[in-house]
């Protein structure tokens, strides 16, 4: 089948987005394609100005003084996010350490808050670092960890959820959009099934923060965590950030009493009195570099919208299916992701049994996707600067590569990092 570039460029032509790319620090090689913005974001250009500015004056120059506006990003980074990126209000969400740390913090604030409940229900196919920190807190409190079965391309069911569901149960935690397929679960409904159940729920948004709505408010969810560095252009390391529901501040405890949390934390007192906001889910002296990296990408997604970045990203996806019908499917690929738009994020998983080969030859042709166990290659254009022609240019490069054979050459034996 046929699919002209013209069509690709008549997308680009009408994107309401395009200008964004200009705001991005693209680097030097044009011919580089880049698929991998869901893994990490390229830079925003008023980063490196912010972070200019950090450096050569802010810290040369106010030195320690520099703490009464740093004081406050963590907060103001938090409500940016809360404000443009996912569906929360001010004082809901702020900014710190890693999204494990987070979920860790979150996770027992929730498990103290249900006691006599033993089990925590999540995945098999939520994020490892999910999966390792629930096993921890299971092992640590005598719990049990009860993991519904997912079909890792389908993503997991509100009747999965329910099934596993009783009085038991103290958390309910899940993926927003599945890191391997790119599927998207039912928010509203599975918070709602917990909560007739009596349990928390607390949401990992790292694939969906910046690039899908997130109804944070509108579905009534407990807790949730996310990165910055994805899809929120924060850069390397960024810190994550979390949402507590109002109402629930002064009624959790989280289990890391740092002075960052501390009502008047500069009264230095012997005894931990928690904030009754939002910062008692704080602990320590953040990472200013990274805090101002994810202001600025934050920033960016609420300037653009999220519903503007989530159609651009739909017709990106779309693409990149009928472009996998057309060009890939006879040539070993299947689709590994949910087919329906309206079921899928930002990204679009493929199988293909070399597919680890298949990646190392696709880099060699100038474009990065990221590869994902069992062989699947996950491919996530950024709505922000990645351009119909640029999915249309590196999927025929893909098809070309494979058809000649290209990827026998390369090694079978995986690295360290993939
Ligand atoms: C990327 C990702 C993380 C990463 O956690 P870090 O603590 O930042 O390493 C966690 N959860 C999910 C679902 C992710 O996709």
């Amino acid at each position: 089948m046929i699919i002209e570039r013209a069509l690709a460029e008549r997308l680009d032509a009408a994107d309401p987005l395009a200008a964004f790319r200009d705001r991005f620090a693209l680097g030097g090689d044009d011919q580089l394609i880049y698929l991998d913005g869901n893994s990490l974001g390229r830079p925003p250009k008023a980063t490196l100005e912010r972070l200019r500015a950090l450096f050569e004056e802010e810290w040369q120059g106010r030195l320690i003084r520099g703490w009464a506006e740093w004081i406050e990003l963590a907060r103001r980074a938090g409500d940016v996010i809360a404000g443009g990126v996912v569906e929360a209000r001010p004082g809901e969400v702020v900014v710190s350490d890693s999204t494990t740390v987070n979920l860790y913090k979150l996770a027992v604030a929730a498990l103290d808050a249900r006691p006599g409940r033993t089990v925590i229900v999540t995945d098999d196919d939520n994020f490892p670092t999910d999966q390792y920190v629930f096993a921890g807190l299971a092992e640590a409190r005598g719990l049990r960890v009860r993991k519904i079965r997912t079909d890792i391309d389908a993503g997991v069911s509100l009747a999965d959820v329910s099934a596993a569901l009783d009085d038991t149960v103290a958390l309910v935690s899940l993926s927003h959009v599945a890191y391997r397929s790119g599927a998207i679960a039912d928010m509203a409904g599975i918070t709602a099934a917990a909560h007739e159940a009596g349990a928390l729920v607390l949401w990992d948004l790292s694939h969906s923060a910046g690039s899908v709505p997130v109804p944070l408010n509108s579905a009534n969810v407990d807790l949730a965590v996310g990165c910055t560095y994805k899809h929120l252009n924060g850069g390397p390391g960024a810190p994550a950030f979390l949402y507590v529901r109002e109402d629930l501040h002064t009624q959790l405890r989280q289990p890391i009493w740092g002075w960052f949390g501390q009502r008047d934390q500069f009264e230095m007192g012997n005894d931990y009195q928690p904030a009754d906001s939002i910062e008692r889910f704080l602990v320590g002296t953040p990472p200013v570099p990274g805090l101002y990296g994810a202001l600025e990408g934050a920033g960016i997604t609420a300037e653009a919208g999220i519903d503007a970045i989530y159609a651009k990203a739909q017709s990106l996806t779309e693409l990149m299916v009928t472009l996998h019908d057309a060009w890939l499917a006879p040539l070993g690929f299947t689709l590994a992701s949910p087919r329906d738009a309206a079921q899928r994020g930002a990204h679009v998983t493929l199988h293909h049994k070399q597919a680890w080969q298949v990646c190392q030859a696709w880099q060699a042709r100038g474009v990065i996707p990221d590869f994902r166990t069992p062989e699947r290659l996950r491919i996530g254009p950024a709505p922000l600067y990645t351009r119909h022609t640029d999915v249309y240019d590196g999927f025929a490069r893909l098809r070309d590569l494979v058809a000649a054979g290209e990827h026998d050459a390369f090694p079978a034996e995986r690295a360290r990092v993939t």
